[in-house]
């Protein structure tokens, strides 16, 4: 056997095995495309066979035989075109004029004779090479709109084209040069075994292939979910699943529906708003914020996916949903991929592609969102689950700080009580029958009962006004005239008694700074503010609170008050939450800082009250600023505050 029988008998094998493989393939799924692709190397496989059957006789084929053969060959370049036009559309024009070239060179061929004249040869090499480049160039073209192992697949397919042109070419100048047969048909031999290697890789790829191109991708796809875990809600959650199957598959309407378990309902971010109508044909609702379109399960395809828990590939969706015709004709959908996100035995929702024009390797398609589907129900299982933790330990952390804090509200009240018990005691000692008490002394005690008693007083007021915050009920402000800087004065002091680490200054405004505001509250505020500053200044230093009047553009005065300190200072991403009921910030817990994050709710609760404001602003490490705004006409409706400055 020469070395050129020898490459054709295996390119001839090559064709015979794909025939078989994608023959395999369309019975088990019979598609229009899987259908046609079995034909090309049908047609192919019944040329090698005739071939076949005449070396083994040692005769030559009769002529209409030999005519059969060449027929069924020019016949696969109109398959391949006929493949084309299912998934990429091939321009009417162009399709008719390859069935002329067809038809007419197979005309040629049976009217031309034995052997074929040279002009029939010609027109049928020229329709063979014209329609293969064309379908090699469309295939290339698809290949670039395409992700993975599908654009490598119609790479190869492309390939496969190419050579199969190049190979009837050269055959096309043996013709014409009789005298160069013998190297050219080593060529065309050569090039016959590529395309049958290309259109193995392309039509029927080996399943390791497949998995080493899916690889990379899978890869990719697994970077991208990662992404998932910082979107904050359901809309975010759902655009991102969507963004990762277009990127994967290179397509651009992906669809991704999440299971709502509480509703039990499917949720989608529309693409575009429903009228009530549409609404009513789908079977579905919006969500009350109107973010999201809800959707009962075994609604429409993508909701059967998800009821039957099985992926979904449908050519056809008028046929296949028909009550949901309408709407898959006005969205132009014509071919619906989609598959459910199952983890662990746990249902996440659905995610799906739809297209204009069918999938050629739609298995291939459907196999991979599979794989994303799954990975997608792990990454979204995960970010619950670490949810749900979170929830758990904050409420652990709640009930801790609840804890805490009714303990130092009962240990503060306990100073107050024991002083007058122990007041009360030494005043009755005193009363013994024939002694005088002295009434000097007698009002000394009696004076210190009741400052304790005024504490107690105090105390109980502020915890009833954290219980009413607790509650989230308003506070009910006593408003009189107060002077902010007396106040402040007299909380400054208080506090620099009982540190000698720490300097609280005080800078007071040149006139007095008076408002018609609830004194013991607003002493409430300055005792938070200065006594944090002093709290959350471990290492000591200045702690300078300052007072001003300001006026804003609509000409309302304001008070504006300054604690500073140079503390260990506020996270950025803690600065607001810390004005939130139980929120600390993390440096506070890591430094085991004792508290129970309500003083700065109070504060900021007695604040608005007043119809003021407070902000803070801190850098980690280097102190804070907390600022408080309070309009000096006490509170107003509507009031607003002026910004920082
Ligand atoms: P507590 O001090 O009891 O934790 P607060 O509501 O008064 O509760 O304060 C909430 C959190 O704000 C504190 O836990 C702390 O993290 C932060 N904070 C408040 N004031 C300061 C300050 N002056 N410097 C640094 N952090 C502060």
């Amino acid at each position: 056997m020469s070395a050129i029988e020898l490459i054709q008998y295996v390119s001839e094998a090559l064709y015979v095995w794909i025939f078989v493989l994608t023959a395999w393939r369309a019975i088990e799924r019979p598609r229009l495309a899987s259908i046609e692709i079995a034909l090309l190397f049908g047609a192919a496989t019944v040329v090698v066979a005739e071939s076949l059957v005449f070396v083994v006789l040692g005769v030559p084929p009769p002529q209409v035989v030999s005519d059969l053969a060449g027929a069924l060959l020019l016949l696969l370049p109109y398959i391949l075109l006929r493949l084309v036009d299912e998934f990429a559309g091939v321009p009417p024009v162009v399709l008719h004029l390859a069935e002329l070239a067809l038809a007419a060179s197979i005309i040629a061929l049976f009217a031309g004779g034995q052997p074929a004249p040279l002009w029939v040869v010609l027109l049928a090499v020229a329709y063979f090479v014209l329609t293969t480049l064309y379908v090699t160039v469309a295939f290339v073209l698809a290949a670039r709109e395409s992700r993975g192992s599908t654009a490598r697949r119609m790479t190869a397919v492309a390939a496969g084209s190419c050579f199969l042109a190049l190979d009837i070419f050269v055959a096309g100048i043996g013709a014409v040069l009789p005298g160069a047969a013998q190297p050219l048909a080593m060529l065309g031999g050569l090039l016959g075994l590529a395309s049958g290697l290309a259109f193995y890789l392309g039509f029927a790829t080996p399943d390791w292939l497949q998995r080493s191109w899916r690889e990379p991708e899978m890869l990719a796809m697994l970077e991208r979910a990662d992404d998932l875990a910082a979107q904050a809600d359901t809309p975010g959650m759902i655009r991102q699943l969507e963004a990762i199957v277009s990127m994967t598959l290179g397509l651009p309407h992906s669809f991704a529906m999440l299971w709502n378990e509480a509703e039990s309902l499917l949720e989608a971010v529309p693409e575009q708003a429903f009228s009530p109508a549409q609404l009513e044909a789908m079977g579905a609702s919006m969500s009350p914020d109107g973010d999201l379109l809800r959707v009962k399960p075994g609604t429409m395809l993508a909701g059967r996916c998800f009821e039957l828990q099985q992926p979904i590939y449908s050519e056809n969706p008028v046929r296949d949903d028909p009550a949901h015709a309408d709407l898959y004709r006005q969205a132009g959908v014509h071919a619906i991929l989609a598959a459910p996100m199952r983890a662990g035995g746990e249902r996440f929702g659905v995610l799906g592609v739809y297209t204009q024009k069918p999938r050629l390797f739609a298995e291939d398609s459907l196999g991979r969102m599979r794989l994303m589907a799954h990975q997608a129900a792990i990454v979204v299982r995960t970010r619950r689950l670490l949810e749900r933790n979170a929830e758990l330990r904050g409420q652990e952390e709640v009930s801790r700080l609840k804890d805490e804090f009714l303990s130092s509200a009962t240990h503060d009240l306990k100073t107050p009580l024991t002083a007058i018990k122990g007041i009360t005691q030494w005043i009755r000692r005193r009363i013994t029958p024939g002694r005088d008490i002295n009434a000097d002394d007698l009002r000394v005690d009696l004076g210190r009962i009741e400052a304790a008693a005024e504490r107690m007083t105090s105390l109980v007021n502020e915890l009833l006004d954290i219980s009413r915050v607790q509650m989230r009920k308003p506070l009910e402000l006593t408003q009189g005239n107060v002077d902010l800087a007396s106040l402040a004065r007299d909380v400054c002091q208080h506090h620099q008694e009982m540190t000698s680490r720490h300097e609280v200054r005080i800078d007071e405004a040149s006139q007095p700074v008076t408002g018609r505001w609830d004194g013991p509250r607003l002493e409430r505020v300055l005792d938070n503010l200065i006594g944090n500053a002093i709290k959350y200044s471990p290492e000591g230093g200045e702690v300078r609170v300052s007072i001003r009047k300001c006026t804003d553009e609509a000409s309302q005065d304001w008070a504006v008050l300054d604690v500073r300190d140079g503390g260990i200072g506020i996270h950025a991403e803690d600065a607001d939450r810390i004005f939130d009921r139980y929120e600390r910030g993390r440096n506070a817990s890591q430094l085991g800082i004792a508290g129970t994050g309500i003083g700065l709710a109070y504060v900021r609760e007695i604040v608005a009250a007043h119809g003021g404001r407070v902000a803070v602003q801190s850098e980690a490490g280097k102190g804070s600023t907390f600022t408080v705004w309070l309009p000096l006409s006490g509170p107003k409706e509507g009031g607003s505050s002026p910004e920082p400055s």
